[in-house]
């Protein structure tokens, strides 16, 4: 029911093709190409857990930091059974591409372990989690690399980490120290409106195509794979705008409604029960029902290498818009553009989440806290500007909106590496 659509992807080399191609429009020098065509540094951790039946169990967890000439290496920490070094390596690079692209003083990392968080219980994803935590030391920290959630963790992980962080150092500052994961709950230093900001990102791009492309999206349809903070939030502001979500994907399966879901029934039906499975109000279908199913707009918001060559031929929408990371394989992406069906590209439109982290990592510092309304406002404001941005370039250098997106950050990495150069 779930399984990927290239058993054999290598993400980190689809991910080194987009930059070698976006590298050539804007004749990035070599030694520049080079450097970011790998992570600075790949950090595995091997740790003992107690489990709750008493017994010791090895986790393998990563850290992998792309590149931290923007500032601090930034990404998301993932909890999930195929969590793969290469995957992390391609994903800490889209991450540096993303601080890029929207003019964030960051750089690009991700992490994680690999584990399925549904095997354990919860105390048990706190020991692994302050574990980790601990055995990545000083490798993390607010002026160094600043985690977030990204699949299978959240805000309680976040504060878990940032707790296990703050008692490791010996620092009379301790809650300066905050600052060193972002996407925390907000009684422990977290942001207004960041559960919300990655979906919140991907509905400012959808609207903008909307406008350009005169498409009212009142009494529209949606499909949306992946049912968590991104595909959940997704479904929920699109009903807003009167957009009804008509059939949804997860790790148990699919279900369809041609009267829309109940996006915030279905959430709370996901958070009690851990996953979409057994909603009264849906109705079973295969993947492959799933992805045929007649909507107006697809929102992958799961996991990479979903959106493949068979999919693409099924899809029958017309908009793909990226919350996932890499949903859409490059095979996928030429049959989607032979057949007229654009794509919003991940780097652009699921950047809501680094750059509402960013506002959470800007109040802990200065010990502001900002309203949910300046929160909305400033994403909207930078949203709008990136996709501007990413459009214009896209037709003045007939390049697609993925490729021009890569462009955009490359550009800003290689001025400060122009200016900087390198040492010694
Ligand atoms: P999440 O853990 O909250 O939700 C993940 C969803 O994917 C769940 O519904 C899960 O059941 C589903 N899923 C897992 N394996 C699946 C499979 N094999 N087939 C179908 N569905 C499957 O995670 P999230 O934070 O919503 O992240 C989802 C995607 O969005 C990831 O690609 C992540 O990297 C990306 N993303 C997240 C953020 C963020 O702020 N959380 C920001 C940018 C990008």
């Amino acid at each position: 029911m779930t399984q990927e659509a290239q058993p054999e992807y290598q993400f980190f080399k689809v991910v080194q093709d987009y930059l070698d191609q976006a590298a050539d429009v804007v004749h990035l020098p070599t030694h520049v190409r080079e450097m970011l065509s790998q992570p600075k540094n790949e950090l595995i951790v091997n740790f003992p857990v107690k489990m709750d039946d008493g017994s010791l169990k090895l986790f393998k967890g990563y850290r992998i930091q792309h590149n931290n000439l923007l500032g601090p290496y930034k990404g998301g920490i993932r909890y999930h059974a195929s969590v793969s070094l290469d995957d992390l390596k391609a994903l800490s690079a889209m991450m540096t591409w993303k601080s890029g692209l929207m003019g964030i003083p960051f750089g690009g990392s991700k992490g994680g372990i690999k584990f399925n968080p549904r095997d354990c219980s919860k105390d048990e994803i706190m020991r692994i989690t302050r574990r980790f935590t601990h055995a990545l030391g000083t490798h993390i920290g607010p002026d160094y690399d600043i985690p977030a959630p990204d699949m299978g963790t959240n805000s309680q992980i976040m504060v878990w980490m940032m707790d296990t962080y703050m008692n490791s150092i010996s620092d009379t500052h301790k809650n300066a120290q905050r600052a060193v994961v972002t996407g925390k709950s907000l009684a422990c230093g977290g942001s207004e409106g960041r559960n919300q900001a990655t979906s919140r990102g991907v509905l400012h791009c959808i609207l903008q195509w909307a406008q350009d492309n005169h498409f009212a999206l009142e009494g529209k349809t949606a499909i949306i794979q992946g049912f968590g903070n991104v595909g959940g939030n997704a479904a929920f502001l699109l009903s807003k705008l009167g957009v009804s979500t008509i059939a949804v994907g997860d790790h148990s399966g699919y279900l369809a409604n041609p009267e829309g879901f109940n996006a915030h029934k279905l959430m709370d039906h996901v958070a009690e029960h851990g996953a979409i499975a057994g909603y009264e109000s849906g109705m079973e279908i295969s993947r492959d029902d799933f992805f045929s199913t007649k909507a107006d707009l697809f929102i992958p918001a799961a996991l990479e290498n979903q959106l493949g060559a068979k999919e693409a031929e099924m899809l029958d929408v017309k908009l793909v818009a990226e919350g996932a990371n890499g949903p859409t394989t490059p095979d996928g992406e030429n049959i989607l553009k032979d057949r007229g069906i654009p794509i919003l590209p991940d780097v652009l439109a699921n950047s809501g989440g680094v750059t509402v982290s960013y506002y959470e990592w800007v109040q802990n510092r200065r010990s502001e806290i900002w309203d949910l309304e300046e929160v909305e406002r400033k994403l909207e404001t930078a949203m709008i500007r990136a996709y501007r941005r990413v459009d214009y370039f896209a037709r003045e250098h007939n390049v697609d909106m993925r490729i021009a997106s890569y462009c955009m950050a490359l550009q800003a990495l290689n001025q400060a590496y122009s200016e900087r150069g390198i040492f010694p």
